[in-house]
C-alpha cells in the first residue's frame, strides 16, 4: 500500500490551482485538489473573467458613439443591464466548467470541501457530508486572497461593496463613490461609466495606477477624464455615513481642504489580503509575514512538504503569476525543476481600460531611483498609421533602456491593444534581445505594433514617424 492517498494535494482550484494540478499530472504526480466554492477561484467567479466579460461590453456600448458618427441611428433608450451582467455571469460559469472539464481530462481529482492542514502531510476536509482527512506526500496552498477591508468601510455588499459585490451586482446604481485607483478601481471605473454611472474615484496617491510609469497614468487620467469620470487624488477618505438615500463620506485633500462626497454607493478597492486564516498554518509552524506566507525559490514554505503560490505569497496578485508559480513549484516537486523563483522584471501587468496598460520592469523614475544610467524614449501613438486609421491615436510606447549597454530594463505601453502589445517587448527582454534587434526587424503595416518598432528606433535614434 502507498504510504500516502496522493503525491500532490492542492488547496484551491483558481489560476494557480487549477493549472499547479493540470502540470503536476502531466509529470506523472497523483494529484487532488479541494476547493471550497467553485473551480476558477476569484479569477475565473470574481475576477478576469467577469470583468472582461463587462469591460468588452462596456467597450462595445461606449463605441456606439463612433456608430453614430457614421450615420448610424441607435436607439439607446432601451438600455438592459441585467442581460449584460447575466453575460458576464454566463462567462464565469463558461470558466469554471472548462477548469472542472481541464482537471477531468487530465485525470485529477476535484473535491468539494473546504481543507485545513493538520500535520505536514495531512489535510482535514470539511465535505457537506461530514469530516475526512487525506494523506498527501506533497501540499500546495493556492487559496488565494479576499478584497481587503478598511476600518469604518466595512463591506455590507448593498451600499458599500467590494470588487466581488460589484460584480454580483444586476442594477446599476445612479451615482458610485470608488476608493482605490489601481487596476481593479480603474476597471471598473471604466465599466461602470461606460454604462451611465457617475463615477468619481478617490486616491490617496498623487496619481491613477501609481504603480505604472508617470506618462502612463497620465494618459489613462486624462482620457478617462474626458470619458466622464471625476479623479480626486492626493485625497483621503474618511468617516463614511450611509442613509437610505445613499452613502456620504468625507474627503480632504492634501492642502487639509475638507468637503463631503455623495453617492448611491461605494466601491473599495483598495487592495486584497491573503487568504492565510483557518487553514491550520500556525499549527505547522508556517512562516507568514504580513499575512503572506513565506516562501522559498521553489516556493517552499519552511514546512519542506508544504508549498504555497499565488495571491497567497507576497508577490504580483495577478492570474498569470500564480500559474507560473504553481508550474516552477510543482516541476520542482516531480524532480523536473530547473526555474527558480520568478523575476519581478520579467512579470507583465495589464489594465484593461480603453486605453488600456501593459508594463513590465522598470518604470523611469524607479530606474532613477536606483541611480542607473538610462535611455528613455516614447514614441506616440499619433505616429503609428493603423492607430490613426481606427481612430485610436491616444497613447504611447515607452522604452526604459542602460545608457551604455542599451539593455532593456522597462516596458510601457498605454493605448489601443497595450495589453497584446507588451509581450513582444518583454519577450525581447527575456531573450536579452537589444532595441537595435527589433528597430531592424520588418513589422507588418499597418500595425499598431510598428510603434514598437519606432520606440526601438527612438531608443537608437533614428525613429521615422514623429
Ligand atoms: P484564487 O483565484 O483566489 O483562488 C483561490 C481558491 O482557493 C478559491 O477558489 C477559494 O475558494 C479556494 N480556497 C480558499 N481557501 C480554501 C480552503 N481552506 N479549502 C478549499 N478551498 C479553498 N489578475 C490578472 O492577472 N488579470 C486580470 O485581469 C485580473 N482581474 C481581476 C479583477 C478583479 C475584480 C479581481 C478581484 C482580481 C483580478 N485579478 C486579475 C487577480 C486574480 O484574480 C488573482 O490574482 C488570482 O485569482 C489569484 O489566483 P490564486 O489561484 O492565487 O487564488
Amino acid at each position: 500500500m502507498a504510504e500516502f492517498d496522493y503525491d500532490l494535494a492542492i488547496i484551491g482550484a483558481g489560476p494557480g490551482g487549477y493549472v499547479s494540478a493540470i502540470r503536476a499530472s502531466q509529470l506523472g504526480l497523483k494529484t487532488v485538489v479541494i476547493e471550497k466554492d467553485k473551480p476558477g477561484g476569484v479569477c475565473g467567479n470574481w475576477g478576469c473573467i467577469p470583468s472582461k466579460s463587462l469591460l468588452s461590453m462596456a467597450e462595445t456600448f461606449h463605441s456606439i458613439k463612433s456608430l453614430e458618427a457614421m450615420g448610424v441611428k441607435v436607439d439607446k433608450t432601451s438600455f438592459d443591464y441585467q442581460k449584460v451582467h447575466a453575460r458576464s455571469r454566463a462567462a464565469s460559469d463558461r470558466s469554471g466548467k472548462g477548469v472542472a472539464g481541464l482537471l477531468k481530462r487530465n485525470k485529477i481529482e476535484l473535491l468539494s470541501a473546504t481543507a485545513t492542514l493538520t500535520s505536514p502531510h495531512e489535510l482535514q476536509l470539511t465535505t457537506a457530508e461530514g469530516k475526512r482527512t487525506v494523506t498527501s506526500k506533497n501540499i500546495l496552498i493556492a487559496s488565494g486572497s479576499s478584497p481587503r477591508v478598511i476600518p469604518g468601510f466595512e463591506f455590507d455588499e448593498q451600499q458599500v461593496l467590494s470588487s466581488t459585490g460589484i460584480l454580483a451586482m444586476d442594477k446599476l446604481p445612479e451615482s458610485l463613490v470608488i476608493l482605490g485607483a489601481g487596476a481593479i478601481g480603474m476597471e471598473l471605473a471604466y465599466i461602470m461609466n461606460a454604462f451611465g454611472v457617475k463615477v468619481s474615484v478617490v486616491e490617496m496617491l498623487d496619481r491613477v495606477l501609481p504603480l505604472e510609469d508617470a506618462d502612463i497614468s497620465k494618459v489613462v487620467e486624462s482620457e478617462l477624464k474626458k470619458q466622464g469620470i471625476t479623479f480626486l487624488t492626493s485625497t483621503k477618505a474618511s468617516d463614511l455615513k450611509k442613509s437610505k438615500a445613499g452613502i456620504s463620506l468625507q474627503i480632504e485633500t492634501k492642502s487639509g481642504q475638507k468637503s463631503k462626497l455623495e453617492a448611491e454607493k461605494i466601491l473599495v478597492a483598495v487592495g486584497r489580503s491573503p487568504n492565510s486564516a483557518n487553514l491550520g498554518l500556525e499549527k505547522l509552524g508556517i512562516a507568514i509575514e504580513k499575512g503572506f506566507v513565506v516562501t522559498g525559490d521553489y516556493y517552499q514554505t519552511s514546512v519542506k512538504s508544504v508549498f504555497a503560490i499565488g495571491d497567497l505569497i507576497a508577490s504580483p496578485l495577478l492570474a498569470h503569476v500564480a500559474s507560473k508559480e504553481g508550474e516552477i513549484a510543482v516541476e520542482y516537486i516531480a524532480g523536473h525543476g530547473h526555474e527558480k523563483r520568478l523575476d519581478p522584471s520579467l512579470i507583465p501587468g495589464a489594465v484593461y481600460t480603453e486605453p488600456g496598460v501593459g508594463s513590465f520592469g522598470l518604470t523611469e523614475a524607479k530606474a532613477l531611483e536606483q541611480k542607473l544610467d538610462i535611455s528613455v524614449y516614447s514614441f506616440p501613438y499619433q505616429g503609428i498609421g493603423k492607430a490613426n486609421a481606427i481612430e485610436k491615436a491616444v497613447g504611447l510606447v515607452k522604452i526604459v533602456c542602460d545608457k551604455k549597454t542599451h539593455e532593456i530594463l522597462g516596458g510601457h505601453v498605454v493605448g489601443y491593444s497595450a495589453t497584446e502589445m507588451i509581450h513582444e517587448i518583454l519577450l525581447a527582454r527575456k531573450a536579452e534581445l537589444l532595441p537595435e534587434d527589433i528597430a531592424s526587424m520588418v513589422h507588418a503595416h499597418p500595425t499598431i505594433s510598428e510603434g514598437i518598432m519606432e520606440a526601438m528606433r527612438g531608443i537608437e535614434g533614428w525613429a521615422i514617424h514623429v
